[in-house]
């Protein structure tokens, strides 16, 4: 059986992953969405274990130190990390899996499985960002302001990614991002197998 694929997807908070990955997870039950681990407090409505394991430092730096995490990264002041059994159990199951992680984390990933596929997820302009971070009212002022210095270095780093897509309007982003997926999904390295199948099926 062949070994799912690895998807990374970053974008600047407030971007809309979320709601585009919402869309791409219900339209393709072969994807596994990889809940993190963070240090970072619950939001209003977040669920722990859904939206994330909302765990102490101390939990946190245990799973470290027990070779748990795929990676990690301190943003914004908080520790956010991917548990690594979760996700090799679905790739060695033959599921595909989404990381939803910051630049960091990412290029941490693609050191360690060059075959990833890395897509980052633009705004279409700073102020647009600014102005979807004011309206989600999730954060205070002194946050939103870090975060928008911190879109800026991630922004800076999306030319180390496979894909670039910009999230301008709902509906053409998902369908941008299911054409990487299908793209992916015809690679060279998604189908060697096929060509064995063809050859001994005479
Ligand atoms: P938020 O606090 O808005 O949920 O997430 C802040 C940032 O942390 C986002 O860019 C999000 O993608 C990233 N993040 C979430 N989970 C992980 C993770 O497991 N690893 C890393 N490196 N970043 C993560």
């Amino acid at each position: 059986m062949n070994k799912g694929i690895l998807y990374v997807v970053s974008a600047p908070s407030g971007c809309g992953k979320g709601t585009i990955l919402e869309t791409v997870l219900k339209n393709n039950s072969n994807i596994f969405y990889s809940v993190s681990a963070t240090t970072r407090l619950p939001r209003e409505g977040e669920i722990d274990r859904v939206n994330y394991f909302f765990y102490s430092q101390k939990e946190f730096q245990k799973l470290i130190d027990e070779d748990g995490m795929l990676e990690y990264a301190f943003f914004c002041d908080n520790y956010y990390g991917t548990p690594k059994k979760q996700v090799e159990e679905k790739l060695a199951q033959g599921f595909d899996v989404i990381l939803e992680i910051e630049t960091n984390g990412a290029l941490q990933i693609k050191k360690n499985f060059p075959d990833a596929i890395l897509i980052f997820i633009l705004p279409p302009s700073i102020s647009e960002l600014r102005r979807r971070l004011n309206k989600r009212r999730t954060e205070t002022q002194e946050v939103i302001e870090k975060r928008l210095s911190e879109a800026k270095t991630e922004i800076m780093r999306a030319e180390n990614y496979d894909y670039i897509m910009m999230n301008e309007e709902l509906e053409k982003a998902i369908v941008d991002f299911e054409a990487i997926i299908a793209s992916t999904k015809l690679l060279r390295n998604n189908n060697l197998n096929k060509i064995e199948e063809v050859l001994n099926n005479a």
